[in-house]
């Protein structure tokens, strides 16, 4: 029961960022190196990554380099993610506070009317 929940856990998680890294530079032990190989038969987002990973020469520098990319793309990403937060909270209290007026209003007039007849 272990094993196949193992073959479950291999064949739907992709291998972590280093992993693949290792993988590229032949330091995975035989084992891993087997598991890996078996998820890129499945998984064509890491056979892709892994392409992407082959393909630069200068194999040392690239941990340096991702993670500076990575870095730059968290920040852009967590800046735009607080601006956008920021313009929804913005215009969803506008939304509400114009239903609300628009409510009072329509009340406003409902009871004025019926007041009059
Ligand atoms: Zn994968």
């Amino acid at each position: 029961m272990n094993e196949h929940f193992n073959d479950i856990f291999v064949t739907t998680s992709c291998p972590t960022q280093q992993q693949l890294l290792d993988y590229v530079q032949g330091k995975l032990t035989a084992e891993e190196q087997h598991e890996v190989e078996m998820h890129l038969s499945d998984c064509e987002l890491c056979s892709d990554a892994l392409e992407g990973l082959s393909a630069i020469k200068e194999k040392e520098k690239i941990p340096g380099w991702i993670i500076e990319m990575k870095w730059s793309l968290l920040k852009k990403l967590r800046k735009r993610y607080r601006t956008r937060r920021k313009s929804d909270t913005y215009i969803s209290l506008v939304v509400i506070i114009l239903c609300i007026l628009f409510l009072l209003l329509a009340l406003f007039w409902a009871y004025h009317f019926s007041l009059r007849r």
